[in-house]
Order: structure tokens, then sequence, then C-alpha cells
């Protein structure tokens, strides 16, 4: 490892150490006012132990206890819970306010709810199409569940998944068929399968659920022309409305990647929220205009409690060290 790589991998680690030290004694003086978070996460685990089963990609996703501790921890510190709705009345700048978002359409989203009706704080999930309508497995949970069965380490996987992202869909699927044979897009069980349209009728009309629009094929919308994106939106609005008997406002964009033609897209496709995974705190009043675009924080596989003051201040250790990096190229 050369010297500068082992600088730029340890700084951020020591400016988080001295984030919990710190974070704590600032967010005693600093006011959270005027302030909207925005979480995302992926897949809910009923327990610890279903983690262990190794059938979904580990990332982002919450076992029900971390959920709850989650919301009892913003709650605690007078955060609101909104939902999409609360956007459109209009958010009061004097509060700090907290979103939570779960992308994909896992069944095992539903293991949400109990949560959500204990504490009565709403939630907004974005559902992929095409899995829901061919009950296919997650492309990522593909690669994750074959090569851990096979005993790849978790970072050569990671590695493998990132690979993928730059290619078309179709592309994809023709790699996992290749690689672990035609029948490798049926689901193992309950965690890794997508929702059903039957199960979404009856999750979306949760009073505490709001249904979004995440593509039709998880597409990463970079590698795509923009009359394809604008396919791929409607195509998963279509589909939608017609399972939850409304057309979504909401879209959040898979694996975050977008650009400002296809917010333009989105727009047109009749979107009011884009949600992006920028990790940034949204500041109140948000820029009222066609389309208003939402930074969202990583919902993390951990305690709310090693990482809720950092999101509460809107940095951490890469972000911070990431963004010093950029100012002194630009001043150079
Ligand atoms: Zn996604």
């Amino acid at each position: 490892m050369g010297i500068k790589h082992k600088v730029d991998s340890s700084i951020p680690i020591i400016i988080d150490k001295m984030g919990y030290i710190f974070n704590p004694l600032i967010l005693r003086f600093k006011s959270e006012k005027n302030q909207l978070l925005i979480f995302y996460f992926h897949g809910v685990y009923e327990s610890s132990q279903q983690k262990k089963e190794c059938h979904v990609s580990p990332q982002n996703n919450i076992t029900k206890e971390q959920l709850s501790d989650f919301v009892k921890y913003f709650l605690l510190k007078k955060y609101k819970f909104i939902s999409p709705k609360d956007l459109e009345k209009g958010l009061d700048k004097d509060k700090s306010y907290v979103m939570i978002t779960f992308d994909d359409g896992y069944y095992n989203n539903f293991y949400s709810l109990p949560i959500l009706e204990e504490f009565r704080v709403p939630a907004t999930f974005f559902i992929t199409t095409r899995n829901l309508v061919s009950n296919s497995s997650y492309w990522w949970d593909v690669i994750y569940k074959y090569r851990t069965r096979e005993g790849v380490s978790l970072e050569l996987v990671q590695e493998e998944q990132e690979s993928l992202k730059r290619l078309h869909h179709s592309e994809i699927d023709q790699y996992l068929l290749d690689n672990f044979g035609d029948f490798c897009f049926t689901p193992w069980s309950d965690l890794d399968r997508p929702m059903s349209s039957i199960e979404l009728k009856v999750f979306a009309n949760h009073d505490l659920v709001t249904i979004g629009n995440h593509t039709h094929s998880h597409s990463i919308l970079t590698n795509y022309n923009l009359a394809e994106a604008a396919e791929e939106f409607k195509k998963s609005n279509d589909i939608l409305t017609k399972i939850i008997g409304y057309t979504p406002t909401t879209m959040a964009f898979p694996n975050g990647n977008y650009s400002s033609s296809l917010i333009e897209v989105a727009n047109k496709a009749g979107f009011k929220y884009v949600f992006t995974t920028k990790s940034y705190i949204n500041r109140l009043p948000l820029k009222y205009g066609n389309i208003i675009t939402l930074n969202r924080f990583m919902g993390r596989a951990i305690s709310i409690h090693s990482y809720g003051t950092f999101t509460r201040l809107g940095y951490n250790g890469s972000l911070l060290f990431n963004n010093f990096k950029k100012k002194i190229k630009d001043l150079i």
C-alpha cells in the first residue's frame, strides 16, 4: 500500500473517531432546526439470526430491533417523521424532520410495519416493478447468494457487484444466466423475494405507507439514453398505478445515479420529488420548483447510536475529507 493511499484511508477514520467525542458536545449548542434528514434502507430482517442465512446482500439492511431504535432515537431528539404528503403540505423551517425510505420492494419490508405502527411513523417504499411482476430475485442478491455459497469473500462479491453497475439490465441478466444457470432468478426464501402484486396492494393500503417509483428494471439510468429512461419511469408507473390505485409522485434513482437531463425526464414523467443518495442534510425551505431533488443518507446495517450524530450534523469522515481535497485541488 502506498503512503498516499494509507493517508487517504486513515484520515477519514481519524475524523470519525474525533466525531464520536466532539459531535455530542457540538450538538448541545447547535440548533437542529431547519433540517430534513432522509435515510434509505433496503431490506428488513425479522431477527439478526436471519442475516446469517446469507439470502440477501447485507448492505443497508436493518433488523426490526435496529429500526425500532432508529425511530426512538429521532423521536427523542424531537424530530418529526414525515411522508411525501407532508412535503406537499410544506415544512416548517423552525422544525427538524426525518424521513424513512426503503428501496427495491422486498417482501421483507412487511416486517417494518409493526414498528411503524407502534410509533405511528410513516415510511416511503420505492418499488422495482420488473422483479415484482416476475417474482425474480434482485441481481445483486443472486451474485451474493451464489458466491457466498461458493465461499467467496464479501469483498470480492462487492467488487463483482460494482463491476456490473456499468451495464444495461439485459446485459446483467445475461451475465447471471451465464454464471449461475437458468434458475438463478428464483428466490430462495421470503427474505430475498420481491413482494407480489397482491401483497403490494395490501401493503400500499396501509395508512403509514407511501409507494414510489424505482424504475421498471432497477436501471442505473446513467447507462441508458433519455428515451429509455422515460420508458423505465412510465412502465413502472403504469404497473404501480394499476396495483395501488394512485400514480406515484416520488421516485428514487437506482444506485443513486442521475444527471440534470435525467431530472428533466423525471419532471416530464410527472414526478414531484426525486430521491438521490447524496449524503447531505436537506435544508428548509426546500427549493420549490416543478421538481425537488432530495438528498438521502445511507441507512447503515448498524445501530443508529453509532452514526446518528454524524447525520444530524451532516458529515462523516470520508465526505469531509473528500470535500476538503476537492477544495484544495480547485485552489491549485
Ligand atoms: Zn435499488
